[in-house]
């Protein structure tokens, strides 16, 4: 946890896909704001709610060292470093506190479009290249299988092709990315959303107040969303 602050501050994605949506949900919640000129930081107008404009990676490490109270992110984001926590015993810090109906995808193994999935069983002795080995690592460990994991941060749907690897696992929404490499979704470890995360601990300062209106308001505009 960080030091006292009188002004909430919520870190969001700064270009990708959740930025967009995420501005505009926390707009419907009445908010607004001035843009710093070097657009890291929106200063709030109608209410002492800063947003911090970072890469979606970022947002969990933001909100460990308490530089930011919330944050938007995807719920595959916010998971893959709970489960790395949870991996070394480390204690979590940060949960989803909503579901915000974007965003969303699936983190699924994929297989060559010949190979047959006849299941987890299969996996043993593979080699699996994916962006979310904490996630994956769980997943084997429940499954009870022994792979191993080829960690890349991008590019993982080309790694069969390089032969870097048997099978991926990573983020899917159309599966466009999956048949144009000639892959084939086999099994999913979780489906995702943006989530808002926060604190596992309430703010106890006037930002808990803060964070408490900014809940209200935002399950009532996901509300009429439905
Ligand atoms: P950054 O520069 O912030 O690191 P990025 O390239 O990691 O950006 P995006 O591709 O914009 O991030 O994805 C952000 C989030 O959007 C993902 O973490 C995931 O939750 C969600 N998402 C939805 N559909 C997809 C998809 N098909 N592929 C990847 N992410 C998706
Ligand atoms: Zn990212």
């Amino acid at each position: 946890g960080g030091a006292t602050r009188d002004r909430l501050r919520i870190a969001i994605q700064k270009s990708g896909r959740l930025s967009e949506p995420a501005r505009g949900l926390l707009a419907s919640c009445g908010l607004s704001w001035r843009e710093s000129r070097d657009k890291l930081f929106c200063y709030g107008e109608t209410l002492p709610v800063d947003l911090l404009l970072v890469r979606d990676d970022d947002i969990p490490g933001l909100l460990a060292d308490g530089v930011c109270d919330y944050g938007i992110v995807g719920r595959n984001v916010l998971d893959e470093v709970g489960a790395d926590r949870a991996l070394k015993g480390l204690p979590q810090v940060s949960k989803a506190v909503r579901g915000l109906g974007f965003g969303g995808c699936r983190l699924d193994i994929a297989i060559p479009e010949s190979a047959e999935w006849t299941g987890p069983a299969q996996l043993q002795g593979s080699r699996i290249a994916t962006s979310y080995p904490g996630l994956l690592q769980q997943w084997l460990d429940a499954n009870g299988v022994e792979a191993t994991i080829v960690n890349l941060s991008g590019s993982v749907e080309i790694a069969p092709r390089l032969g870097q690897a048997d099978v991926i696992c990573d983020l899917v929404s159309s599966g466009a990315t999956l048949t144009a490499n000639q892959l084939k979704p086999a099994v999913t470890l979780m489906t995702s959303e943006a989530v808002l995360a926060g604190p596992v601990t309430p703010l106890s300062d006037v930002r808990g107040d803060l964070a408490s209106l900014l809940l209200r308001r935002l399950d009532g505009v996901l509300r009429l969303r439905d």
